[in-house]
Order: structure tokens, then sequence, then C-alpha cells
């Protein structure tokens, strides 16, 4: 048996609004966001390198300004492990004057 009429469903009321719920959806914080949120990888686990040596000062040197300011974590996206040894392989080079302490 074959029904070809579409019964129309009784519209369904709004629901009222419950109390103490936000109007207009969830906030953002003022500012908002400039640039798309990006997934950021360390670079150096994405290489597979394990140890960051200090000789490497090329690769070190990726991690600091060009005033030789270790760049954060935040910036450069490294991960803890790879971020604490970028520190130290800075802190000797510039002890062994491969880079530079100031601006
Ligand atoms: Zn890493």
């Amino acid at each position: 048996m074959e029904n070809k009429e579409n019964t129309p469903k009784p519209a369904e009321t709004a629901a009222p609004r419950p109390q103490g719920a936000p109007m207009g959806g969830p906030r953002r914080p003022p500012g908002g966001r400039r640039f798309a949120p990006r997934r950021k990888v360390c670079r150096l686990c994405a290489e597979h390198i394990d140890l960051v040596d200090y000789k490497q000062a090329q690769i070190v040197r990726n991690f600091t300004t060009d005033t030789g300011k270790i760049l954060s974590r935040r910036i450069t996206g490294a991960c803890a492990k790879h971020q604490r040894q970028i520190m130290r392989a800075v802190k000797i080079n510039r002890n062994l004057s491969l880079m530079s302490y100031n601006g």
C-alpha cells in the first residue's frame, strides 16, 4: 500500500529560552585572532634530530633572533625536549663565541 501523501508534521513550537542562558552564543575575547590557528610541529622532531648539537650552529641559529636571543617555544613551536637542548646549545655557543650575547 503506497501513500504518496506526506503528512505534514506539526511544527514544533520554539521552546522558551531557559533562564540564565547567555544571549547570542559564546562570546569571543576582544582583540580577535588575526591568524588562522596553525598546527605547530616541532621542526627538530619532524626532522628526527634526537640531539641538538651545539656544533651544528646553523640549526641552533634557526631558533634565535638576529640579535642572538633565543626564540620562545610559542614562536618556534619546538617541543619541551628540544627547547631545552636549544637553550643549552645556544648558551654553549655563546660561551665559545660562536654566537653573540647581545643585540
Ligand atoms: Zn622536538
